[in-house]
C-alpha cells in the first residue's frame, strides 16, 4: 500500500485546488455499490480490498490521471479505447468527476466518469480482461414542492433569496407575462405562491419539472394560474378555467428597465426637441434578446431613420409591433414568426442614448398605447371538463395554502 500512497501524493501536488478523495474500500463499502449487478463479484472476490480514489478532472488529460494513478499505459490506452463510441474524453470538461477503484495490484478496476450528477460513464474490467463500458444514466428524484415568497426589493431576489434558482423566477414571470408587466407591477409586501415540480439527486438541485399552480397576490389584485390538459392540449388557466395565453405579451425582452412610457409630449435628448413618444423604451444590456410579443409576419426587417435597425411584424386584426434601435436583426420580411421568438438584439441603432429596445404597437397605423390594450381572452373550457378542472383548482389551492401556513 506505500508505493499506492506515493503515487497518490503526485495526483494531489499535481491539483492541489482539486484534491482528489482516497479512501479504502473493501467490495462490500465500494461507494459504486450502485451498478454491482453489472460487475463480475468472481474479479472482485479475487480482490478483497479496492483503493478508490474520487477527484474532479481540472485541465488534465484523462491518461495522465490514470497514469499518475499508478496504471500501466498500455492499460490505460486499453481504457480509453473501450470508451469508443461511447464518450469522447476530447469533450471533458475541468468540472467532470471521476471514480477510480484500483486493485492492491495497481490494476483498474473500474472507472466511473460524471459529467453531471445525472450523467455518468462506467468502465468495468471483466473476467476476460477487457473492458465494459456503458453509459449510465441516473433518475433523479421529482419531489412536488409549494413555496410563499414576498417581494421585498423585487422579484427575482424575493426568490433567489429564499434558496430557489433563477430560473424558476423566470417561468414564473413567462406563465404571466400576458398579464403582469413585472417591470412596472411588483411592489413591496406583494405575495407569490408557486407550487412546483422539482428535481434533486441526494438531495442536491438538479432542475425544476413543471409549474403546476401559481399566483401573484398584489395590493389590489389577484393573478392565478392552473396548469391543465385538456386531452388536446396543456396550458395555463385562470380560476375561471379561461386561458392566460393572449395575443401580446405584455414585453419585448426579458431583465430589462423601462426607461421612458408612451407620451404625447417627450423631450428628446438628442434631436432636442418636444415630440410624441409612439412607444415604450425598454432599457437592456446590448446584446439582449428581443422577442415578438405575438405571432405574425416579419412586414420590415432593416434601416429606417431614427429607428435605426427595425422590425415590424403585421398581426392579425389590423396590429403592428415594431422594435427599434436593435443592434442585429435575426429574422428577413416575410418570415413567420412566433410569440416569444428571438428576432432581434438589443442595441442603440438610429437616435438612441442608450442600448434599449423601442417598443410599438400599431392598429391600423395609428400608434396606441401598449398598456392600454386589452386583448380579449381566450374562450373558457367547456363546460364537460369544468367539474374536472374546478376539482383541480380546488385542489390546488388547499396545497398551496397548506404550505403557506407550514411556513408561518
Ligand atoms: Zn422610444
Amino acid at each position: 500500500m506505500a508505493m499506492a500512497l506515493t503515487s497518490l501524493m503526485v495526483v494531489f501536488l499535481a491539483m492541489p485546488a482539486l484534491a482528489p478523495a482516497v479512501h479504502l474500500a473493501s467490495k462490500s463499502g465500494d461507494g459504486a455499490s450502485a451498478d454491482s449487478q453489472v460487475e463480475n463479484p468472481a474479479t472482485s472476490g479475487a480482490n478483497p480490498s479496492l483503493t478508490v480514489i474520487d477527484g474532479r478532472i481540472g485541465r488534465q488529460p484523462i491518461y495522465n490521471v490514470l497514469v499518475g494513478c499508478g496504471i500501466a499505459p498500455a492499460e490505460v490506452l486499453s481504457l480509453t479505447q473501450s470508451f469508443k463510441g461511447i464518450f469522447d474524453f476530447r469533450k471533458a470538461r475541468p468540472k467532470d468527476e471521476y471514480q477510480i477503484c484500483l486493485t492492491s495490484q495497481k490494476k483498474l478496476k473500474k472507472l466511473t466518469y460524471k459529467t453531471s450528477p445525472t450523467n455518468q460513464y462506467v468502465a468495468v474490467k471483466t473476467d476476460s480482461g477487457v473492458f465494459h463500458t456503458y453509459r449510465r444514466k441516473i433518475s433523479p428524484e421529482k419531489q412536488t414542492v409549494a413555496r410563499t415568497f414576498t417581494i421585498d426589493s423585487s422579484l427575482y431576489q424575493a426568490v433567489t433569496g429564499q434558496g430557489e434558482n433563477g430560473s424558476l423566477v423566470a417561468a414564473f414571470g413567462d406563465i404571466f407575462s400576458w398579464d403582469i408587466d413585472f417591470y412596472l407591477y411588483p411592489r413591496k409586501g406583494d405575495i407569490i405562491r408557486i407550487l412546483f415540480e422539482k428535481y434533486t439527486l441526494n438531495g442536491k438541485f438538479i432542475k425544476y419539472g413543471k409549474i403546476i399552480a401559481a399566483q401573484y397576490i398584489g395590493r389590489s389584485k389577484k393573478f392565478s394560474a392552473f396548469y391543465f390538459n385538456d386531452g388536446r392540449q396543456a396550458g395555463y388557466y385562470d380560476e375561471n378555467g379561461r386561458p392566460l395565453r393572449k395575443m401580446f405579451l405584455r414585453v419585448p425582452v426579458k431583465f430589462g428597465m423601462r426607461t421612458s412610457s408612451f407620451s404625447t409630449r417627450r423631450y428628446h435628448p438628442i434631436s432636442k426637441k418636444y415630440k410624441r413618444h409612439t412607444g415604450i423604451d425598454y432599457g437592456a444590456a446590448h446584446g439582449t434578446p428581443i422577442f415578438a410579443t405575438a405571432n405574425g409576419t416579419v412586414e420590415f426587417a432593416g434601416r429606417r431613420g431614427g429607428y435605426g435597425k427595425l422590425v415590424i411584424i403585421r398581426h392579425p386584426n389590423g396590429y403592428r409591433t415594431y422594435y427599434g434601435h436593435c443592434s442585429r436583426l435575426l429574422v428577413k420580411k416575410g418570415s413567420y414568426v412566433k410569440q416569444g421568438q428571438t428576432i432581434a438584439r438589443v442595441g442603440r441603432t438610429g437616435q438612441a442614448t442608450g442600448p434599449h429596445v423601442h417598443y410599438e404597437i400599431r392598429i391600423n397605423g395609428k400608434p396606441v398605447n401598449p398598456n392600454n390594450i386589452k386583448p380579449a381572452k381566450g374562450a373558457p373550457l367547456p363546460s364537460d371538463l369544468r367539474t374536472r378542472f374546478e376539482n383541480l383548482v380546488q385542489t390546488r389551492l388547499l396545497t398551496m395554502g397548506d404550505y403557506l401556513y407550514s411556513d408561518l
